[in-house]
């Protein structure tokens, strides 16, 4: 498969000010080296505990906020069918309109009420993402727009509604109306479907997969559920404190994990047979802050099976398998020791 995104390296520090001055006395290392390959087509899962920087790629991605350094090499389709590759982390907003790559960049946040302006109308919210790219004239705007709602299973009745008027599945919906207005390639869903009840989460979820297949657009879906994110991703990407620690097809990161993290998260899965024995890892401790994350491997803290190693050597990530996973220091073992120790491994 084609790529569409490679981010090479790419960091973002959140600065912390400080003293009389307001100069930086610390930093956030939100992304400490991201290295990942989004493919065209694919559903990219991207998972790991509250904090770990998932929502902050997504948002470096879409340029929302800008990356420290690194890149970000966007694939850019052109007109006579040829590709051209731009890093767009020193692009500005007005190089990106330029270029093309602005409208192709969309994203969907957790919460669509507060994402949307609660004194704008339906019609506006939906039309505004297009005005940034095209010159429509009003009337070709509202079909556009109706035809946006439409897609999305809502209809023109609602053009001239108030976002509030809405449930939180239709507002959802709504919000996906407005990221896929300017035919993006891309969208980054930040857990699109956590404030949502259940039956509502599946609709949105089969809305994005159905949506996927007719207009062939690319996905990082990021979550900290892991069945959803099984049901709805091709690959997945597991983070850990700023860094990813294992990349993998979705199948096979369930059937075989390498890194200790991701045999971790795998066994949180609640399971609906109550007459199972539960083999739950917990993990000891809190995740370590980004101001000060750990040397050497960032897991060392809480990894059951970590050793002196561990503490000073940080392992970069290498293929196996059909992905990639941080070289840990006890890889050869860990199958067994999770077993051993846990006694949980996986039949499927
Ligand atoms: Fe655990 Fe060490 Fe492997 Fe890190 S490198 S996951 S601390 S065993």
């Amino acid at each position: 498969m084609e790529k569409l995104i490679e981010l090479k390296n790419l960091v973002k520090h959140y600065p912390i000010l400080g003293g009389i001055l307001r100069h930086q006395v610390n930093a956030v290392q939100a992304l400490d080296g991201i290295n990942l390959d989004i493919l065209k087509g694919e559903c990219l899962g991207l998972v790991g505990e509250s904090g770990c920087g998932k929502t902050t790629t997504g948002k470096a991605i879409v340029k929302l906020h800008e990356a420290t350094s690194g890149e970000i090499n966007f694939h850019l389709k052109k007109k006579d069918g040829s590709t051209e590759v731009k890093d767009i982390v020193p692009m500005s907003n007005r190089m990106l309109k330029k270029s093309g790559i602005r409208g192709k960049l969309q994203m969907v946040f957790q919460d669509p009420t507060t994402s949307m302006n609660p004194r704008m109308l339906i019609k506006n919210i939906i039309a505004e993402p297009i005005n940034e790219v095209e010159n429509l004239k009003s009337r070709e705007m509202e079909s556009r727009v109706k035809k946006l709602l439409n897609t999305v299973g809502l209809g023109e009745q609602h053009l001239l509604r108030y976002p509030h008027e809405f449930s939180g599945g239709q507002r959802q919906r709504l919000a996906v109306a407005r990221a896929i207005a300017t035919n993006p390639d891309f969208i980054v869903l930040d857990e699109p479907t956590s404030a949502l009840d259940v039956s509502v989460q599946a609709q949105i979820l089969n809305l994005l997969k159905d949506l996927q297949q007719q207009l062939g657009m690319t996905y990082l879906f990021v979550t900290h559920h892991l069945l959803v994110v099984k049901y709805i991703s091709t690959r997945i990407a597991v983070m850990y404190l700023g860094k990813i620690v294992e990349t993998a097809k979705t199948a096979d990161l369930f059937k075989t994990p390498f890194h200790p993290y991701t045999f971790a998260l795998l066994s949180a899965i609640p399971n609906a047979n109550i007459d199972k024995k539960s083999s739950r890892i917990i993990l000891e401790g809190d995740v370590p802050s980004p101001l000060n994350p750990p040397k050497g491997c960032r897991f060392h803290p809480r990894c059951p099976f970590a050793i002196e190693q561990c503490r000073t050597v940080e392992p970069q990530l290498e293929d196996v398998g059909n992905g990639q996973a941080a070289a840990c220091h006890r890889k050869e073992d860990v199958p067994k020791l999770v077993k051993d120790k846990f006694n949980f491994y996986f039949k499927n």
